[in-house]
């Protein structure tokens, strides 16, 4: 996986790519296509062997994190900079960089994800709860690993900031 930029004169993408096929946004509509399709891709990044993310090293135990909840599918942690009582991340042990990367076989693992943070909830009788998906450093995404954070025990201020 890695980060491109096309200068094909009608193209001028910029993107992601995972082995043969790249993904970009164009137009407001996610694109898939193969690598090839593009003459003069520039690659930004180009790891193959790619680096860990913070999240990966904590699913491995590389790194300690106060794991509050494991099974086959995700870890929940306590977020180490809480905004809230309680602030944890539902995170997938598949890395999926962020929500737009998801593709359709996903589906049924993001489904499990929310079935987990209302399972967290009722387990620590969590009346009020919300969950909060950053896609995008705009949106205030830090760790490229999809997560969902859980928040509770404080009053919330709608929209947020
Ligand atoms: P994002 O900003 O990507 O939506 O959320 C990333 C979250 O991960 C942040 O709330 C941040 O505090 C948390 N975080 C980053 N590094 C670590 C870490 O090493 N341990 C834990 N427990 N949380 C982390």
């Amino acid at each position: 996986m890695g980060y491109f930029k096309c200068e094909d004169f009608t193209c001028h993408s910029v993107g992601v790519f995972e082995g043969k096929y790249r993904f970009f946004q164009q137009q407001n509509l996610l694109t898939i296509s193969r690598i090839n399709v593009c003459k003069r891709v520039s690659f930004i990044k180009h790891s193959f062997v790619e680096e860990k993310t913070i999240f990966e090293k904590i699913i491995s135990r590389d790194i300690p994190a106060d794991i509050v909840f494991e099974n086959d599918i995700a870890v929940v942690i306590r977020d180490i900079n809480p905004q809230a009582p309680v602030h944890v991340l539902i995170i997938p042990k598949k890395r999926i960089d962020r929500i737009e990367m998801a593709q359709d076989g996903d589906a049924e693992l993001l489904g499990k994800l929310l079935i987990m943070a209302k399972d967290f909830a009722r387990s620590y009788n969590l009346t009020g709860f919300r969950l909060v998906v950053n896609n995008g450093q705009q949106a205030g995404e830090t760790v490229p690993h999809l997560h969902i954070h859980l928040l509770s025990g404080r009053s919330m201020a709608w929209p947020p900031g």
